[in-house]
């Protein structure tokens, strides 16, 4: 049976986060995006509307819902701008649920709850300053002494570093074994030794805190390794499972975005006595922007209708991730032609999106490395292999029954 109609929760889900951003986000965020400013106060609100832990069971502080109401809030989140977005993405999408996936009862009980519910924010630190798509080049090092490991290195492009209290943080403790040899951490801010500095300058989501984390001899008590020894890897990998779908369910917004924009120009801009809507080459943008909406969305709800059904999703979401990221590109791109020169200036919302539309198509893997994942799976190259640990089908079972 197929199903592709929402629930009248996730319909009520939807207008409550359009309603949010238009209110909160959307005539502000103009001056925030020119003065590079991230409005943490924001994150505070949607803590307020349930929307920090949108599909964390609610035993664990979140609001229960499943996870194609993650990628409700993402889309209309983007809307407004993809840097609250990108912020739902790590705190929910990469921390939050790797913690659900991964994390140990105790973990869960003092690190997921808190974010869940909205009281701290979490992180994602994987990527270094030569260590990007090629994860095992990292150079970040744990070594255990007693009952601690000591953290030493540094993570660059990490999105809310001057933000986040908790950050899930990749690093080697035994380095011969390579991919093998990576392991993840739960670590807070608080802690002596870790810093972080902001990025500025950035092309787009300069709306957003992006920068670098700094670990100079941290201590991290042996209980805030998640998982294994070793399993860091995986545990990365499947936390960009749940990170993309938010990337590909956000990029869906951006084309929203710019198709609104756009149908508003069109009816308002004439040339050559008639609405610039009634030209064909401005038509074919158009149906292209509306064609990319519909796909990402439908490869977008595939993927979380996989999720539900506590099904292995890799494939589909980067297949979602890529196109829907590439769409949302070429549709910002049209917009901003649609605009013509004022498509050009920040009197208009455009450029805004087109700048912001090009982080997605490199972070949480490229536009590259999708393409090869994509046709190493249809040559037979790659296949994935059960998890030693999944993220939970929802509707999600109590915790009793989970824990057994
Ligand atoms: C705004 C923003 C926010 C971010 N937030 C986070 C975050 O919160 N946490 C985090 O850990 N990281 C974050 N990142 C980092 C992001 O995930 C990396 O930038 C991304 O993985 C790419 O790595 P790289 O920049 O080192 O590029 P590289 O890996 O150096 O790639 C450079 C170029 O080579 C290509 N390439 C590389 N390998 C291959 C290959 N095998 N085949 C074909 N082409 C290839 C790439 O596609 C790209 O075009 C963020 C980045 C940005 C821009």
């Amino acid at each position: 049976m197929m199903d592709f109609s929402f629930s009248e929760e996730q319909e009520l889900l939807r207008k409550t986060v359009r309603q949010f951003v238009d209110k909160e986000i959307m005539p502000y965020i103009r001056e925030w995006d020119e003065k590079q400013h991230f409005e943490t106060s924001i994150l505070k609100r949607l803590a307020d509307l349930g929307l920090m832990g949108v599909c964390i069971p609610e035993q664990y502080g979140g609001s229960g819902m499943d996870y194609n109401s993650l990628a409700i809030v993402c889309e209309e989140l983007e809307r407004g701008d993809t840097a609250f977005r990108t912020a739902v993405s790590v705190h929910t999408g990469l921390n939050s649920m790797t913690l659900l996936q991964w994390g140990n009862e105790q973990q869960k009980q003092k690190y997921l709850t808190a974010l869940a519910k909205g009281y701290k924010v979490g992180a994602f630190g994987l990527t270094e300053p030569n260590a990007g798509s090629d994860v095992a080049a990292m150079q970040t090092t744990a070594t255990k002494q007693g009952d601690y490991y000591i953290l030493n290195g540094s993570k660059t492009w990490i999105s809310l570093c001057d933000v986040a209290d908790y950050f899930l943080v990749f690093a080697y403790t035994d380095k011969s074994k390579k991919h093998h040899g990576i392991s993840a951490f739960i670590v807070e801010r608080e802690w002596e030794g870790f810093s972080s500095k902001a990025i500025k300058g950035k092309l787009g989501i300069r709306a957003g805190n992006t920068g670098e984390l700094f670990f100079d001899n941290v201590k991290i008590p042996k209980e805030n390794l998640v998982g294994e020894e070793g399993e860091g890897f995986k545990i990365a990998m499947s936390a960009l499972d749940n990170g993309r779908f938010t990337v590909a369910a956000g990029a869906c917004g951006t084309i929203m975005a710019s198709l609104e924009a756009s149908l508003k120009y069109c009816h308002e801009r004439s040339t050559f006595g008639k609405e610039i809507g009634r030209h064909q080459l401005v038509q074919q943008m158009i149906a292209k922007m509306e064609a990319g909406l519909q796909q990402s969305r439908l490869l977008v709800f595939r993927a979380g209708w996989l999720k539900n059904q506590g099904k292995r999703n890799t494939r589909e979401t980067s297949l979602a991730k890529w196109q829907a990221c590439d769409y949302a590109y070429e549709a910002a791109n049209d917009a901003v032609q649609i605009h013509g020169a004022y498509g050009f200036s920040n009197e208009y919302p455009v450029e805004r999106y087109l700048r912001n539309a090009k982080a997605p198509v490199i972070y949480e893997g490229t536009r590259e490395i999708h393409t090869v994942m994509q046709a190493e799976y249809v040559l037979g190259y790659r296949e994935d292999k059960p998890l030693s640990k999944t993220l939970p089908a929802w509707p999600f079972q109590a915790v009793e029954e989970v824990v057994k």
